[in-house]
């Protein structure tokens, strides 16, 4: 039997699910979260299927050592004999560059992540220091990066390009990508198995980073990120699409160098930024339902991004089957739920305010939608744990 430890890493987090395949469904042994790396004590979980939990805390220098911390208590917990018990780690990758799929962690794949290091700066120097600490610790263990561009790798060149300069496109790799490629996918293939038949979906992952995608016979056709994660909605603390040609300006006035101004950006704007109040999407309706009219702007403007996007999906699908609301966000909050979907009745889409509050995965649409609406929690080791063994018994 496979056992396949995916990891899904943070600046300073590190959650992981265990999985066992075997020749029917892979099934979750253990899952875990483990916070505050690098500080005097971080805190960590381990759940297993049965209700048992694994919580305390311990000195965590780097992801390396999560892993290794980690491993000992799912040793020590009988779910892992040693380490020949592992057959892989399988990583929630983020930017790949010219790489994309599913491909085996080595030096030529750790080159090119460091290559478009540029391109997501937060995530891919975090996988590149795990997957060297795990590989200079565990030198036998096979290391399988899924990248979370990889599930757009099927949109139309003319819509992975941008109108820059022809030979920035090809030199300098300039060109959209995408990315939560996992979760697209996840919902992608839950919908086929829950609504047969559905061709054209728009899938809305809202959460602490959000973009949405449409896809189409299964295949992203289109996408909200960019070449990096900062395009596209605006995200909980990102600013989403932004004029260029407002940086000079902006720096000019406040004195900023461009590298405080791009970190304003990717750090002190979206919700944050625009409210003045959190970077949590409750906070923000909180305050708006006080009266904060900054707050009120920011939780409109969300909701109206949103749309737009969606709006400019159904143009791209030519109509509409299935529209999903995941992630955080999507999943929690029916009033954002609500307020995007009130307009959309020109694609004939009718939310059903009861079913809308539900806190299940379901339908939220009337029965006389003509667009089935999903509130749906997204899985994105699932995926990235059968590509892993995909890849591995190709
Ligand atoms: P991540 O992208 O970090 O995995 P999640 O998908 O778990 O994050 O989403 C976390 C976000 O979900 C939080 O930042 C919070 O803003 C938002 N959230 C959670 N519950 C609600 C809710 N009831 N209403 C509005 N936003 C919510």
């Amino acid at each position: 039997m496979d056992k396949i430890f995916v990891m899904n890493l943070g600046t300073t987090s590190f959650k992981f699910k265990l999985y066992a395949f075997d020749d029917t469904q892979p099934l979750v042994l253990a899952a875990g979260e483990l916070e505050s790396i690098g500080a005097a004590s971080s805190a960590y979980e381990i759940t297993y299927p049965d209700g048992r939990s694994h919580k305390d805390h311990a000195p965590i220098c780097d992801h390396g050592a999560a892993f290794a911390h980690c491993f000992c208590i799912l040793q020590q917990d009988g779910i892992l004999r040693d380490l020949d018990d592992l057959t892989a780690v399988g990583y929630k990758a983020v930017h790949g560059g010219n790489l994309s799929g599913t491909c085996l962690v080595d030096d030529a794949l750790m080159a090119e992540m460091e290559r478009v290091t540029p391109f997501a700066p937060a995530h891919n120097p975090i996988y590149l220091n795990a997957m060297r600490h795990i590989r200079s610790r565990f030198p036998k263990l096979t290391q399988v990066a899924r990248f979370e561009t990889s599930f757009h790798g099927s949109i139309p060149e003319n819509r992975v390009t941008y109108g820059v300069p022809y030979a920035w496109k090809e030199e300098a790799g300039i060109r959209r990508y995408g990315f939560h490629g996992s979760s697209h996918q996840y919902i992608s293939q839950t919908v086929a198995k829950l609504q047969p038949g559905a061709r054209k979906i728009v899938n809305c992952h809202l959460g602490g980073s959000s973009s949405i995608c449409a896809i189409l016979d299964g295949k992203s056709v289109a996408t909200s990120m960019g070449a990096t994660l900062q395009s596209g909605l605006f995200n909980n603390n990102r600013v989403g699409d932004f004029e260029v040609f407002c940086l000079k300006p902006v720096m000019e006035h406040y004195g900023y160098s461009l590298d405080e101004a791009l970190q304003i950006l990717s750090k002190q704007s979206g919700l944050l930024g625009l409210s003045g109040v959190s970077n949590d999407l409750r906070q923000v309706m909180e305050a708006a339902d006080a009266g904060n009219t900054q707050a009120q702007l920011a939780v409109d403007t969300l909701c109206d991004n949103i749309l737009g996007y969606i709006g400019m999906y159904a143009a791209y699908l030519n109509g509409l089957d299935a529209l999903v609301f995941t992630g955080g966000i999507g999943t929690n909050s029916h009033v954002l739920r609500q307020k995007v979907c009130e307009n959309l009745g020109y694609l004939g889409l009718r939310l059903d305010a009861e079913r809308n509050l539900r806190r299940d995965d379901g339908i939220i649409s009337s029965d006389q939608s003509k667009v089935t609406v999903w509130r749906l929690k997204t899985d994105e080791e699932s995926v990235v744990a059968a590509c892993v063994y995909d890849f591995l018994h190709q």
